[in-house]
């Protein structure tokens, strides 16, 4: 894992052009089982891929944080959400919730989500590739295969497979 981590920004340069020729194709004409396909793909990649021997996304970036998301973590902390903000977030340049800082403050020395049960909902959904309609995310994957391995292995199988 390690070694496809460092080479995947470069591999995600490279078919950055093809991902998003792919991508552009797909909206115009999404096939009809697009979510079921989808499903598949994802299912398959994450049995192969191990997310603790990788965590690569909870290192380089982080989730944006809802407010429900705020009030479920600053509870389980047993802290005031203003305090929490305070400690961990800052707002983006679109005025959402996000870490102050990564590594996330959140992962474990042995890549476990300290907070795995009540971690935001951003990080639970993470890379989105078995949500439906997936091709109108294509700008988001595009970004996200840059730092996933599931989400680059899912968008070369998709490109094999999904025409
Ligand atoms: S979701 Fe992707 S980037 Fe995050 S740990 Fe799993 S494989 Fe790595
Ligand atoms: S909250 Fe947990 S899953 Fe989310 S980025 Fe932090 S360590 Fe990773």
């Amino acid at each position: 894992m390690e070694e496809f981590l460092k080479e995947l920004p470069q591999l995600a340069k490279d078919k950055h052009k093809s991902h998003k020729d792919y991508f552009k194709r797909l909206k115009k004409k999404p096939p009809k089982h697009l979510d079921q396909a989808m499903q598949s793909l994802h299912d398959e990649t994450f049995e192969e891929v191990d997310c603790l021997t990788c965590a690569n996304c909870c290192k380089t970036t982080g989730p944006l944080f809802t407010n429900k998301d705020i009030e479920r973590i600053s509870k389980h902390f047993r802290m005031k959400p203003s305090v929490f903000i305070d400690t961990y977030l800052k707002i983006d340049e679109d005025k959402d919730y996000v870490l102050q800082s990564a590594p996330c403050p959140f992962l474990g020395d042995d890549n476990y989500c300290l907070i795995y049960k009540v971690r935001p909902k951003a990080c639970a959904e993470f890379p989105h590739t078995d949500r439906k309609k997936f091709q109108q995310i294509s700008h988001l994957t595009l970004k996200n295969v840059e730092i996933c391995p599931a989400a680059f292995k899912i968008v070369e199988k998709m490109m094999l497979s999904i025409k």
